[in-house]
């Protein structure tokens, strides 16, 4: 699984920095869903080698501009370049609306079917690959955290249970083997119970905007990673609860309390500058966070990649 960060500002773009966006690759493949898509996130993708032909999904976190204005010319974009295949969008019910009137308004007719989820009805999804869990938040808007979970780990068959229970040898145990769950003598068997897994499913959370991270616990259960933003520092605390978002220190506690192994920040108020002598800086967050958690701590700049491997290990992938 690989992680790709197309824009990591808070609510305006910077010379450096563009609003919400994360690709998130799957292992198998060139599919990959996209979280959130701030105005130019079609722009960053140019820079990429990610294909609207190969989309799986779009995922919305909340209807605030900066996550969700690019939403209309990424689909226009896709119909533009020969897209055919549906298209699986899932976001809070404003999105859907919101994107019908554009389409109507702006005589936007998309060639491929649009399959819209409510997040809000906090729907759990299951693609191929992928399963995706929804999460509320805490923000001045309905907001969602999407957890994504990969469905197909290698795996050897449990011989001795399929024994046991008198499963004969044969295509049984080759559905069983690829995941799929079957019928035998009238009883409908999971295939995750004949299964020996090599590894534990690589798990991923990212969050939208909000302001507690503590609504994630049950989220990052069995994650090796949570995507969070941290907007401000401690010195804008009091800003950060009135509009709804979360200080570097109070995500780095919450990760650090429930022993998470690998946080990366972002969506960063554009105060804080890239240059370390800066003031504020950008560092100042990454001091801020590192001073209360002792996992990996990553804070995400655009085009900043990482991959999540099958052992679990996370790292950034340096640019070549
Ligand atoms: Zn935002
Ligand atoms: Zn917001």
């Amino acid at each position: 699984m690989n992680l790709l960060f197309l824009g990591t500002s808070a609510g305006v773009p910077t010379k450096t920095r563009n609003v919400s966006g994360v690709a998130l690759r799957e292992s198998k493949g060139k599919g990959w869903y996209l979280i959130d898509c701030g105005e130019g996130t079609q722009h960053q993708v140019l820079h990429t080698k990610l294909s609207f032909h190969s989309l799986k999904a779009i995922l919305i976190t909340h209807v605030h501009g900066d996550h969700c204005y690019g939403l209309p010319s990424i689909l226009a974009s896709a119909a533009m370049g020969g897209r055919k295949a549906p298209l699986t969008i899932v976001a809070p019910a404003g999105i859907k609306a919101w994107l019908e009137v554009t389409c109507d308004v702006t005589q936007l007719c998309l060639p491929f079917a649009l399959e819209f989820i409510y997040s809000d009805d906090l729907s759990s999804i299951e693609f191929e690959n992928m399963a995706v869990a929804t999460f509320s938040l805490s923000h001045r808007v309905p907001c969602y955290a999407y957890a994504f979970t990969e469905r197909k780990v290698d795996a050897d068959l449990d011989v001795d249970t399929l024994a046991q229970k008198g499963i004969p040898r044969g295509p049984l145990w080759g559905q069983l083997k690829q995941g799929f769950d079957v019928e035998f003598a009238g009883e409908q068997l999971q295939s995750r119970d004949y299964l020996i897994f090599k590894h534990k499913p690589r798990k991923v959370v990212i969050a939208g905007d909000n302001d507690q991270p503590e609504l994630l616990v049950e989220a990052c259960a069995g994650a090796q990673v949570l995507v969070h933003e941290a907007t401000y520092t401690e010195a804008m605390a009091q800003k950060a609860g009135e509009v709804g978002h979360s200080y570097a220190k109070q995500v780095a506690k919450f990760a650090e309390t429930i022993k998470l192994p690998n946080l990366v920040l972002t969506h960063f108020s554009p105060r804080y500058q890239l240059s370390p002598h800066a003031s504020p800086s950008i560092e100042d967050i990454r001091k801020e966070a590192q001073s209360v958690y002792s996992g990996s701590l990553y804070l995400a700049r655009d085009f900043s990649e990482y991959s999540l491997d099958k052992a679990g290990r996370f790292a950034e992938i340096e640019s070549e």
